[in-house]
């Protein structure tokens, strides 16, 4: 009498290799470009490429050095047409024309991007108005569109306000990207929810502790919460960067409240990266699930 076990591996031996079921990609795997923030001491400017059934769909943001991660991990670009800005802040988007000449240049035919990122205010302009500014009639590398195949931007600016509606932005064959405004300073910023085939997963962007309600409503149950993590608890970090970035603590409290079943902590400051254990102990002390730290080219399945 042979155990299930043993009768399904002898099936397996009897059937030719073409039949065998390959190894299964996950519906969704985030890669990391970029786990750093503005500061340069060798990490990547925050960016990630998600993966959609084992293709890369979506550009999330796109700090300098994402250009140069793209090129060593190999990865193909010809199906990313979705980028996702959580803020206009140069280490999330000093890249973003360099990406768009790369994906240009080893594309075959012609592109229709579709760009989200938050309205503008003050010191900022709305996403549309960005992307012109880089790669428009009278932008900075107009001659970007000359260069490579015909490319088309479809640029929609987000709604700012934290008392703004979630909104669904893509729906499309079983794809769902959700977004929420957040807070960050005075830079307009948001979050966005990604969803594929039963798992999701959460980019918090950069954002200080005012927003948290909206993170949370966000991330209700998601995979997996990338929260970005530029600074230590009070009062170990200069004050000012509290009205910026989210602390340790309140993280873990933003990943209990949203009862999410993983987090990586990315965007990840010198200081937040020398004092590993004292992080993970303020996380711990409210949040119990897996916490893991970014790191520039770290690949991560989300969910089951
Ligand atoms: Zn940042």
């Amino acid at each position: 009498m042979k155990t299930p076990i043993a009768l399904a591996m002898a099936v397996m031996v009897l059937l030719p290799a073409c039949l065998r079921a390959a190894p299964a990609k996950p519906a969704l795997e985030v890669v990391v470009l970029g786990s750093g923030g503005p500061r340069s001491f060798g990490r990547a400017g925050s960016s990630a490429i998600v993966m959609v059934a084992g293709v890369p769909r979506i550009l999330v943001d796109a700090g300098p050095g994402a250009f140069l991660r793209i090129g060593e991990l190999g990865l193909d670009l010809e199906k990313v047409d979705t980028v996702l800005l959580t803020h206009l802040h140069i280490d999330h988007s000093g890249d973003l024309a360099a990406f768009f000449n790369d994906r240009a240049l080893t594309s075959d035919g012609p592109i229709t991007y579709r760009i989200f990122g938050p309205d503008g205010a003050g010191l900022f302009p709305k996403t549309s108005r960005f992307v012109d500014l880089l790669v428009g009639k009278d932008g900075a590398f107009a001659y970007q569109k000359t260069f490579g195949v015909r490319e088309t931007f479809v640029v929609r600016d987000l709604a700012i306000r934290l008392d703004s509606a979630r909104t669904k932005i893509v729906d499309e064959d079983g794809l769902v990207v959700e977004e929420i405004a957040t807070h960050h300073g005075d830079c307009p910023s948001v979050a966005y929810r990604i969803s594929y085939k039963g798992v999701s997963v959460v980019f918090s962007g950069d954002m200080d502790a005012s927003a948290l309600p909206n993170l949370v409503q966000l991330a209700k149950n998601a995979d997996l919460l990338i929260f970005n993590c530029a600074v230590l608890d009070p009062p170990a970090s200069p004050s000012q960067l509290y009205d910026l970035h989210t602390p340790p603590g309140k993280i873990g409290e933003a990943a209990r409240a949203s009862e999410v079943k993983s987090l990586l902590l990315s965007h990840l400051a010198p200081d937040v990266e020398s004092q590993e254990a004292a992080v993970r102990k303020s996380i711990r002390a409210s949040y119990a699930g897996p916490v893991a730290f970014a790191s520039d080219k770290l690949r991560v399945p989300v969910g089951k």
